[in-house]
């Protein structure tokens, strides 16, 4: 017996519109009795087909998969992604020796909803964020093995913080497909080591290969800091830009080991390079204020709407706090990843900043996530990563 959720009348507006959430609100019935994860089939109020997608509690009651009466199957996913692929070909990111690294799947921006899948050399990094794609996760392996080929040895599945808490599938983190002990990716003909066992996210911030070009761009002769530095992207880069100094600086001490690992694999012996230990309000404030290229990178302050006034205002401190100490000349690089966050409330976030720090700024860049992050054009929500580039008088 087919699963059927059938939608109040008129609630199928933004379905038309190729939004692919119906939130629980918009439904009237349901039939068949699915089960957390299962594939339902979406009616309007008429009976009048609608949608596909995967079942959820919640208030995200589906995910839609596709608008088109078809099969969920093999050909299905391959499909998906194999124009997920096709996609980082045309613009550069999948295929090349000089970069092997990047996000072959973004969720809704690929018409994927709930499924993120990043890229690191042979090996895929996969995470679902809805129990429909958790469900599928096997076929989703199999199918990119048959899209790739044997570009692709192994894919390792972390959805161990990612699936909703309350589905309790007890998931464990581990290969899927195949085995692999490489640990070792390549950004812009740059090295750094992947942990994506035990790293953030899925071992990277593939998000940031974009914005961190910049910062190589702007490094020569400056002294850099670079606050919330993780794995050191942004460290790695203005090393390579000719950076006078380099300073990474992060509250895990594992970050720090990684930073210095990092810069180790692509300039053994460097002495321009040193990582610290430290809280980043504190850095700042004790920081001698000779650092003329800083970039803030801060983790997401807001995780939800309810947190959003909170948020401003730490983005707010935060980017004061490095406003106030800046030398004339200099230029700071400040970013949200909150998605709750928008450009607007962002950049009055920045502006208050700069007013309390008495600076005067000009905005030289306005920076957002790459184009392997795509935005699906009907779901503005995708949107979440975005930057400031400030030149401070
Ligand atoms: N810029 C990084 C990503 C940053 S992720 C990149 O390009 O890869 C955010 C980092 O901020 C995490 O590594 C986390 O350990 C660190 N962090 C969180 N709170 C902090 C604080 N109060 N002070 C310093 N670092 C902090």
């Amino acid at each position: 017996m087919s699963k059927l959720i059938i939608l109040r009348k008129g609630k199928e507006e933004s379905l038309k519109r190729f939004h692919p959430w119906i939130f629980s609100g918009a439904v009237h019935h349901i039939e068949g009795d699915p089960a957390e994860g299962d594939i339902v089939e979406v009616l309007n109020s008429e009976g009048r087909f609608i949608a596909l997608g995967h079942w959820q509690i919640g208030s995200i009651a589906v995910r839609v998969l596709t608008f088109n009466r078809q099969k969920i199957d093999a050909e299905f996913w391959k499909k998906r992604l194999s124009s997920a692929l096709d996609v980082r070909r045309s613009i550069g990111v999948a295929g090349t020796s000089y970069n092997n690294m990047y996000r072959l799947v973004h969720g809704e921006g690929d018409n994927l909803p709930g499924l993120i899948i990043d890229i690191y050399g042979k090996n895929a990094v996969m995470q679902a964020h809805s129990v429909g794609m958790h469900v599928c996760r096997m076929e989703i392996a199999q199918a990119l093995k048959a899209v790739m080929g044997d570009d692709l040895k192994a894919v390792y599945y972390k959805s161990e913080t990612t699936l909703p808490f309350k589905a309790s599938l007890g998931q464990e983190n581990g290969f899927i497909l195949g085995d692999s002990d490489d640990n070792v990716a390549i950004e812009n003909g740059l090295k750094f080591y992947i942990d994506w066992l035990k790293g953030q996210k899925t071992g990277f911030f593939v998000d940031q290969r974009e914005n961190r070009a910049l910062v190589e761009r702007y490094a020569h002769g400056r002294k850099v800091l670079n606050m919330f530095c993780y794995t050191g992207g942004f460290s790695v880069y203005a090393m390579r830009g000719g950076a006078e100094l380099v300073h990474s600086v992060d509250s895990s001490a594992k970050a720090v080991d990684l930073v210095n690992a990092n810069i180790e694999l692509n300039f053994p012996g460097d002495k321009r390079h040193e990582a610290f230990a430290e809280d980043a309000f504190r850095f700042l404030d004790e920081m001698d204020g000779n650092y003329d290229l800083v970039i803030l990178d801060p983790p997401a302050f807001a995780k939800h709407k309810d947190a959003l006034k909170n948020a401003l205002r730490g983005y707010t401190k935060l980017n004061a706090k490095a406003l106030e100490k800046m030398p004339s000349g200099s230029i700071l690089f400040t970013f949200s990843c909150s998605q709750a966050v928008n450009k607007d409330q962002f950049r009055m976030a920045v502006f208050t900043a700069a007013a309390m720090a008495k600076r005067k700024v000009r905005i030289l860049h306005q920076l957002h996530q790459p184009a392997d992050h795509p935005i699906n054009i009907y779901h503005p929500e995708g949107e979440y990563l975005k930057g400031l580039v400030l030149f401070v008088e």
